[in-house]
């Protein structure tokens, strides 16, 4: 869509992800308004997290008891599930397992299953024969697993084209491959970089990886660093003669927000088993692959970040630099595939075309990673910083939380 002239519209929402969209579609659900402009810098949708991520609708397992994911994880990924569900998208609906690859890290089955049940989640506990039964070649350190029965599997492209697809049906306007704008607060408009100027009643920022610095010129979150860590994938080969036929986890360390190499089955019976993501520092918000977009000065503030975390292990840091921090090496994420199926070999994988990164933020007060959502006021403005895994499963349950923590603020023309 292009613009002539000078615009306005009650809502304009930075970013064209997940949780950008379903803001819209709640705004246009809620009937708030109909007047909405989604600003997208990218030519198409898809291109970032929303478009890269695993496509688990997680079952809200893994949350802090009345954290912000933990409020919206279980009903978003009910939601998202149905809205899938309704439109015949792909979904495979084939449940979690989540094992423990160390006997010390048995407990923490426990912890989850409290967790989950606590934030409305179905758990089970399984002994060995349950857990042989299902995945036959999958390995528990204690013979114990933990069965999320309501974990899905959803292609996540195909869900951002098709909201994208109803929202413009909606009358929600779309303006794509938008770089260089400016943000006039103080006015309540958008300069574009054609000089276009769009005023807005309330503006919700919703850029992800680049959300912090959307922020700034509102005055937001300042004490923000985003540390991004990227997520390459690896696949089983469509020879390998294991196949789990659902999601295997690993027990996750509860200290970072990672949750450790995983198998995730595709949403579509043709496509293969997936092995990652990795967690492991990128050298620029959107460094992709080799030398793309890398950004040095960004890369060498956070390597310094990250040494001081290893050396004051604050929230027992050290231990995801040992585990975690290295898997995008070959023989690491083998061995750590290993801890989960034991058989699985070198010649059964292959490197995936997959990778995305993750928008993680440092907060320098607490000098820890910032484990939850944040959705934060400014001028005529929210701003959703640090939209980390589960944003995608949630995003229709965060949208209705955060406006309704808008809802005050909603100035709206
Ligand atoms: C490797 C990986 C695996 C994951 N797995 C899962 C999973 O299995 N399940 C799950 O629930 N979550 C998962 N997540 C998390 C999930 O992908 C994100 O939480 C979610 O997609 C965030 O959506 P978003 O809309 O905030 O961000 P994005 O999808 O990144 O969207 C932000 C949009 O803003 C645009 N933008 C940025 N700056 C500007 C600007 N200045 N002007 C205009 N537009 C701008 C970008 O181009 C982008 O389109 C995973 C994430 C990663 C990285």
């Amino acid at each position: 869509m292009r613009l002539i002239g000078d615009h306005s519209c009650d809502v304009i929402i930075i970013g064209g992800g997940m949780v950008g969209l379903s803001l819209a579609h709640q705004l246009l659900e809620r009937k708030i308004t109909r007047s909405i402009m989604v600003l997208e810098k990218e030519p198409e949708l898809g291109r970032h997290s929303s478009g890269r991520n695993s496509g688990v609708l997680h079952a809200g397992i893994y949350y802090k008891p009345g954290s912000l994911k933990a409020r919206v994880c279980v009903a978003g990924g009910r939601r998202l599930r149905a809205w899938v569900e309704e439109r015949g998208l792909p979904l495979n609906p084939c449940g979690k397992v989540i094992v423990p690859p160390r006997l010390d890290l048995d407990s923490q089955l426990d912890v989850l299953a409290e967790r989950g049940l606590a934030n409305g989640a179905v758990v089970e506990l399984w002994d060995e024969s349950n857990l042989r039964q299902f995945i036959p070649e999958a390995r528990s350190a204690s013979g114990r697993a933990l069965w999320s029965p309501n974990t899905a599997v959803v292609k996540p492209v195909t869900v951002v084209q098709r909201l994208q697809q109803e929202l413009e049906e909606r009358g929600v306007r779309f303006l794509c491959a938008q770089q260089g704008w400016t943000a006039k607060p103080e006015q309540q408009h958008l300069l574009l970089a054609d000089g276009t100027a769009l005023h807005y009643g309330h503006l919700f920022n919703c850029a992800g990886l680049q959300a912090d610095r959307v922020a700034r010129p509102f005055g937001v979150g300042h004490q923000y660093t985003l540390l991004p860590f990227k997520g390459i994938y690896w696949q089983l080969k469509q020879s390998c003669p294991i196949q789990p036929r659902c999601n295997l986890y690993p027990v996750p360390d509860l200290n970072v927000p990672f949750l450790g190499v995983h198998f995730t089955p595709s949403a579509e019976s043709t496509a293969l088993v997936s092995i990652g993501p990795t967690a492991t520092p990128a050298w620029g918000r959107e460094n992709y692959r080799g030398l793309q977009a890398l950004e040095l000065n960004m890369a060498a503030a956070n390597l310094a970040v990250l040494t001081r975390q290893y050396f004051a292990n604050r929230g027992g840091f050290r231990r995801y630099v040992h585990e975690q921090a290295f898997l995008a090496l070959p023989p690491l994420l083998l061995r750590a595939a290993q801890q989960l199926i034991p058989t699985i070999r070198a010649e059964h994988l292959e490197l995936s075309s997959k990778v995305g990164i993750r928008s993680q933020l440092f907060n320098q007060s607490t000098q820890r990673l910032e484990d939850d959502f944040l959705c934060l006021p400014g001028p005529a403005s929210t701003h959703v910083l640090n939209a980390i895994s589960p944003a995608f499963t949630a995003s229709f349950a965060l949208a209705d939380l955060i406006l309704e923590q808008a809802s005050p603020e909603l100035n709206l023309r």
